[in-house]
């Protein structure tokens, strides 16, 4: 089980989040779902070690992990994708996904992912991760990559952003193949019909945690109050 427990985050005297308590649980997949700047990569950050919270804790089976940094959580099993993932000269798609080769998976595994996020084997395993790749296809081998590597607890943020109609089904499968590893997943969006593919949501606005439960209940709340409310940006 992974949480936030009190957790508060200030940048310049400015409060970014409010006493964020969160509970991800084994198994499970979660959404993290609110406006434009609402904090939930900043939320992201914290889970994963890139960002330190100003007080409070995040706990990994009751331990204390808050003084941990990205590489030690990685190894611990949480794992992201980031809103903006990264390019690397001089890489393959293929190197890419196996860490050069350190994690231990068949071609019919590679090629299946890649399959899965929608980039077949032979057009895409040898491009590079460089800036010839478009921001979506970037974004479709990140989540190949945490599909490879099972981690523990994916936390996915905004993996649908740049990508064409065909994301939310995407997501679905996506979704479905980290249920069947056990793999828990912490899936930000700014999009409540994402939102209603995850088993349960926080609906996150102004640094806080405005609704949390069921998603079907959290998305119904948003529906109602997030376009009214002066936070929105439309
Ligand atoms: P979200 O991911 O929900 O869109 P973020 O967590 O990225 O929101 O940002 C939450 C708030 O914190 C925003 O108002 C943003 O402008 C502010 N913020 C984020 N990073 C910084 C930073 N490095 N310096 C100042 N403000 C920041
Ligand atoms: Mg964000």
């Amino acid at each position: 089980m992974l949480c936030l427990r009190n957790v508060e985050y200030s940048q310049n005297g400015r409060r970014i989040l409010h006493s964020i308590n969160m509970t991800f649980r084994e198994g499970m997949s979660y959404s993290i779902l609110g406006p434009n700047g609402a904090g939930k990569s900043t939320i992201a950050r914290i889970l994963m070690g890139e960002l330190r919270p100003t007080s409070g804790q995040v706990l990994l089976d009751g331990e204390d992990v808050t003084g941990l940094n990205v590489t030690e959580r990685a190894k611990r099993g949480i794992s992201m994708a980031w809103q903006e993932p990264a390019r690397y000269d001089g890489i393959t798609v293929r190197n890419y996904l196996t860490l050069g080769g350190k994690l231990k998976i068949g071609e019919d595994e590679i090629r299946e992912v890649l399959e899965l996020v929608g980039l077949p084997y032979e057009l895409y395993a040898h491009r590079f991760v460089d800036k010839s790749l478009s921001g979506g296809e970037r974004k479709r081998v990140e989540l190949a990559s945490l599909l490879l590597l099972k981690p523990r607890y994916a936390i996915l943020d905004e993996p649908d952003s740049g990508l064409d109609i065909t994301a939310g089904k995407l997501i679905e499968v996506i979704l479905d193949r980290f249920r069947k590893c056990g793999t828990t997943v912490i899936l930000i969006t700014h999009h409540e019909g994402i939102a209603l593919k995850t088993d349960f949501a926080y609906f996150v606005c102004g640094g806080r945690i405005v609704r949390k439960g069921f998603s079907q209940e959290v998305v119904d709340y948003y529906r109602k109050t997030c376009r009214r409310c002066s936070f929105a940006e439309g």
